[in-house]
């Protein structure tokens, strides 16, 4: 058996934690990224590939594959959702991810605060932010103070979800939900870093918020123990509305206000690029392992884990 994930997003930290727990790894790649990939010296595990969803007509069966955001952007969730591929995790949680109503359901059901949502511009009534449906990372977003001004600034063309704008800090805490240890690891916190929100250098009051990277992030021990009871909670919420164990990295997105009010508005049930942060070990994973654990590293060892136990079968989507 061996670990494989297209060639984007967090490949470096997938690839690298699968070699150093001895797997064969495959890394698809599209033409124009192998000399990157390769400065890496990943020369043993490229698989060339025209485009990202070639994958979905290759035969994997001796794969298991490991999503990330670009599986998601690149190949959409639906033919993931459809196709046989063995992914590790949980592919209903992917689904459940992909979808806002069912997003907003599972993080009310594990009891967090979420933003305000607004179907009708009529019931607006305070700031919010305009979310395009379906993109990723930010493109498209814009803030706005009131329905009218929404109006001026939408793209007929596209599709939006309007929030409540939360003013406050954004977190980013990245979890290792383990099915082989039964337990739950808070593994990071980040600030996702977008442009131009995040800078100081600007003109224009109406900032973006398109993702250029991630800083890392250090929380409060007191705020970082009630994440830990959030990274619990919702693992306990998705088994009861999906009747499934999860298992692998998720990731639970929040703004705290200047109230220490936590409002999580979004999460992702897979492998979050502000994990890259954490190569070679968070203080959290180095604490709890003793030795540095990155993201793809306790991804590999949960797998084997589960393989010495028999029941990979379990995790795989
Ligand atoms: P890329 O392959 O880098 O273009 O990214 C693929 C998908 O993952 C896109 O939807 C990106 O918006 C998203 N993505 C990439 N890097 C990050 C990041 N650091 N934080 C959040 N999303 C990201
Ligand atoms: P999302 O695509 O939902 O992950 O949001 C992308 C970015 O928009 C976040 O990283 C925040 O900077 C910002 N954002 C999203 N939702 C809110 C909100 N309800 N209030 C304020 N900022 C938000």
């Amino acid at each position: 058996m061996k670990i494989g994930t297209i060639a984007s997003h967090s490949a470096l930290n997938i690839i690298s934690g699968a070699k150093a727990e001895g797997f064969d790894t495959l890394l698809y790649c599209p033409q124009n990224r192998v000399k990157f990939y390769q400065s890496f010296g990943l020369d043993d595990s490229i698989v060339e590939i025209e485009s990202f969803d070639d994958i979905l007509k290759m035969d994997l069966s001796e794969v298991v594959l490991i999503p990330h955001g670009s599986f998601v952007a690149h190949i959409g969730a639906q033919k993931i959702l459809k196709s046989d591929l063995k992914i590790f995790g949980s592919k209903e949680l992917l689904k459940w991810e992909s979808n806002r109503d069912l997003k907003t359901k599972l993080l009310k059901e594990a009891g967090f605060a979420v933003p305000r949502e607004f179907l009708d511009f009529g019931e607006i009534d305070c700031p919010v932010i305009a979310k395009t449906n379906g993109a990723a990372g930010g493109d498209g977003y814009f803030i706005a103070e009131s329905a009218s001004e929404i109006e001026k600034m939408m793209n007929p063309d596209l599709q939006y979800t309007f929030q409540e704008f939360v003013v406050g800090t954004k977190v980013f805490v990245t979890y290792f939900q383990s099915m082989a240890k039964e337990r739950t690891e808070v593994f990071g916190a980040d600030i996702r870093y977008e442009t131009d929100a995040d800078s100081n250098l600007r003109f224009n009051e109406r900032p973006s918020f398109v993702v250029v990277g991630n800083v890392p992030l250090v929380l409060r021990e007191s705020i970082l123990a009630k994440y830990y009871d959030m990274g619990v909670a919702f693992v306990n919420a998705f088994h009861k509305l999906a009747q499934q164990k999860m298992v692998g990295p998720f990731c639970i997105e929040t703004i705290i206000d200047k109230n220490k009010q936590i409002y999580s508005f979004e999460f992702s049930g897979r492998i979050v690029a502000g994990t890259n942060v954490w190569i070679p070990s968070s203080p959290y994973s180095y604490v709890q392992f003793g030795e540095p654990m990155w993201m793809g590293r306790r991804i590999a060892i949960e797998i084997r884990e589960l393989v010495e136990q028999e029941r990979l079968d379990q995790a795989l989507g």
